[in-house]
């Protein structure tokens, strides 16, 4: 059968205000259980919630960055339910009048491009955290009244690659604006995905399952395409899917019931009358516009255009605001993108990725590059000197042509010193001198390797091969 999936994804974000969303305490991760609490967050018998402005403000900042329409009025409302973690009975959220809605978030699918609509986003109130032990569970509410923005997408999404995508494009962009750390591990961003299949001439949607509990981006993907398979070998069985929600285990890899929509809540929404309802004010909205940078989309057509760059190196570079800018940087001090752009990609990712650092932790001033890749063009050192010395120079923080001076890496084109190195190779090489030879070209590699050993990498690569080929010519 050809089945279609259909996955939409609802994310909880949390904002990076210093106060909670309707009290005055500290949101700071990490502290002592339950110190930061009040009357409000603890939901004590007549306190009062005060909105923080700040949250507000983000919310609509996420809301315009991801091409919104906001509401024109803001109310919030009360979802009850019953739970140890939500001392109040009941959770302040937004249920018929969310924020915003009605957005759209690009993704790049392969070369072409999708946009994923968003359904709505609305502020809400984070709930406590419970710790289960053997005998008895522990609890914490300083996560209590955290703000948390909702981003729910359409199921517009039709594979777990694409709600990586999404996932991706969504904290770049909140990166870019500044919102939230995104931590995944910390739970500033958290994602339950929903899931269905139907056959590819179906005009309705199947039964979805919902997954909840994963804390990565490729834990949501290998979730989904557990998921994906489990769904289409019931359906090929000619069973139902079960309408529940799921746990995603990520030790086992599977995904396990959780409860069936048969349990589902019944939170009895209304409005919440601690909060008056009120409207922004067009300066308010303005003056958030202003704040938002150029994002990543336009940020990456501009980069092909003006710098010449490929669309996948443009779009790299891109996805990290910091990286962006430290490209730019350079280009104004270097002459050729591509190089920065080969550099970044190349030798410095996987630098920090091997690390676990960001370009900003780096002690690589934009000057130091540039000047970097100035010194090769100018034959100054060679290409293969230029790997280990960026490692250096990122180490130790030093300018890297000072550490040229300092530890005599200077390229090496004098001929007399280049003569003595390739005969040398030449008379300890017998074997791959004959088989240059007979005929085979790629020998002179081999020889050109060994000359740059015994030059620690700081012979004229392009020298060495034309004294080889000079040298070996009369015995062709
Ligand atoms: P619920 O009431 O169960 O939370 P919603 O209709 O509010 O469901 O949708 C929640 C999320 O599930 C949204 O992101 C939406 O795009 C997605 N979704 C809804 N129906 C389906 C479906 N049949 N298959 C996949 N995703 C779906
Ligand atoms: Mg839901
Ligand atoms: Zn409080």
């Amino acid at each position: 059968m050809d089945y279609e999936i259909v996955i939409g994804l609802e994310v909880h974000l949390q904002l990076n205000t210093k106060s909670k969303v309707f009290c005055g305490c500290s949101t700071n991760f990490g502290s002592a259980p339950n110190t930061q609490v009040c009357p409000v967050c603890l939901g004590f018998p007549g306190s009062l919630p005060v909105l923080n402005r700040r949250a507000l403000e983000l919310g609509a900042k996420v809301s315009i960055a991801l091409n919104c329409q906001i509401a024109e009025k803001i109310r919030f409302d009360r979802k009850n339910y019953f739970y140890p973690d939500l001392p109040k009975d009941y959770q302040i959220s937004q249920f018929d009048q969310p924020l915003a809605q009605h957005g759209i978030l690009t993704i790049i699918t392969g070369e072409a491009e999708k946009n994923i609509r968003i359904r709505r986003v609305h502020l809400e109130e984070d709930t406590g955290k419970l710790f289960h032990q053997k005998d008895s569970s522990l609890i914490d509410f300083n996560r209590c009244g955290i703000p948390l923005l909702e981003i729910v997408s359409e199921p517009d999404m039709n594979s777990p690659e694409e709600a990586y995508l999404y996932l991706t494009a969504l904290k770049s962009i909140l990166e870019y604006i500044d919102v939230s750390d995104c931590n995944m591990e910390e739970g500033s961003l958290r994602c339950d995905a929903n899931i269905s299949l139907r056959k590819k001439a179906d005009k309705e949607l199947g039964t979805k399952t919902e997954i909840k509990n994963m804390n990565s981006f490729k834990g949501v993907k290998a979730a989904l395409e557990y998921e994906t398979k489990r769904q289409m070998d019931l359906l090929e069985d000619g069973k139902r899917i079960a309408q529940e929600t799921r746990l995603y285990n990520t030790e086992k890899g599977v995904t396990e019931p959780m409860r069936s929509k048969e349990e589902a809540h019944d939170y009895r929404y209304f409005p919440e009358p601690d909060l008056a309802p009120f409207n922004f004010e067009k300066s308010f909205l303005k003056a958030i516009e202003r704040d938002i940078p150029e994002l990543p989309e336009p940020k990456k057509n501009r980069f092909i255009k003006d710098y010449l760059l490929s669309g996948y190196d443009a779009g790299i570079i891109v996805s990290d605001k910091n990286t962006a800018d430290y490209f730019e940087k350079c280009a104004s001090l270097y002459s050729n993108p591509k190089t920065i752009a080969n550099w970044l990609i190349g030798d410095i990712s996987a630098y920090m990725k091997d690390n676990n650092v960001s370009i900003k932790d780096l002690n690589l001033k934009e000057s130091y590059l540039s000047g970097m890749l100035k010194m090769i063009d100018n034959g100054v050192i060679t290409g293969k000197i230029a790997k280990t010395l960026l490692i250096e120079a990122i180490q130790t923080g030093k300018d890297p042509e000072k550490l040229v001076k300092e530890n005599g890496l200077e390229q090496i084109s004098d001929v007399k010193l280049l003569e003595a190195a390739t005969s040398q190779v030449i008379a300890e090489n017998p074997k791959s001198t004959e088989d240059f030879k007979n005929g085979k070209d790629n020998a002179i590699m081999f020889l050109m390797g060994k000359v740059m050993q015994k030059t620690k990498g700081r012979a004229n690569p392009n020298k060495v091969n034309e004294m080889l080929r000079e040298k070996l010519k009369g015995a062709r």
